[in-house]
């Protein structure tokens, strides 16, 4: 029978990775919470009403119903892209000045309701894996299986900052790190939704453990 699996942590441990690979075994959809975060930024980003780090609020949220994010299957990538008002922004939501602005427009109340309903929405039909950092709280608080994904901070930057030299950015390690930082703490802290572990959430912590050992033992 189809459930619903749940995979929480904090950023750069991984997720999306183990969440991808868990629903191409299981046949099941996997949507990207991140993402969504991500594409709402960018449209803030765009539209100048974020300078410096700081979001227009009033601006944002007043523009709100002008925000409409889906997915689309991507048969290259084997995976979903996140659509912005028909765009696809699957590659600019992962720059890192994206990145940076991201915590501060997650934390809006308004914009959280919003993407939580379409969240919620994408679950009805069960055969799902959702990653972000509310998802086993929030958005599926009766997820079948909830996963905490952690590592060390140094760890988790370590990965990242790898992965987009890859991809050719012009990146230094102590920007990725603070970056990681930086949203750890505003993720952890903000009022509404904050990260946390669910009570019935199995914890991972993946510092010393391969992608083979994370995906077994979730699999598992
Ligand atoms: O998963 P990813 O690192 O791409 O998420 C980007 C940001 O979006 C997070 O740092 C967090 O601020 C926000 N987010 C959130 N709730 C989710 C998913 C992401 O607040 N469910």
């Amino acid at each position: 029978k189809p459930i619903v699996i749940a995979i929480d942590g904090h950023s750069s441990t991984g997720k999306s990775t183990v969440a991808k690979r868990l629903a191409k075994q299981l046949e099941y959809k996997y949507v990207d919470t991140g993402a969504m975060y991500r594409a709402v930024t960018l449209f803030a980003m765009r539209n100048n009403w974020i300078q410096e780090g700081s979001v227009d609020e009033a601006k944002l949220i007043e523009n709100l119903s002008a925000v409409e994010i889906n997915f689309e299957y991507n048969p290259e990538s084997g995976t979903n892209d996140v659509i912005l008002n028909d765009e696809n922004v699957e590659k600019q939501i992962r720059a890192m000045e994206v990145s940076g602005n991201v915590s501060s427009v997650a934390k809006i109340d308004e914009v959280r309701e919003k993407l939580v309903q379409i969240q919620k929405q994408l679950g009805e039909e069960k055969g799902i894996v959702m990653d972000g950092r509310d998802i086993g709280s929030v958005v599926f608080p009766e997820a079948e299986l909830k996963i905490f994904m952690t590592a060390s901070a140094d760890i988790r930057a370590q990965r990242r900052y790898n992965e987009l030299k890859e991809k050719g950015e012009n990146i230094n390690f102590e920007e990725v790190l603070k970056n990681v930082q930086h949203r750890d703490d505003i993720d952890s802290n903000r009022k509404n939704s904050p990260l946390i572990q669910s009570e019935d959430a199995i914890k991972i912590d993946n510092s010393n453990l391969s992608q083979e050992e994370q995906f077994e033992k979730i699999l598992n």
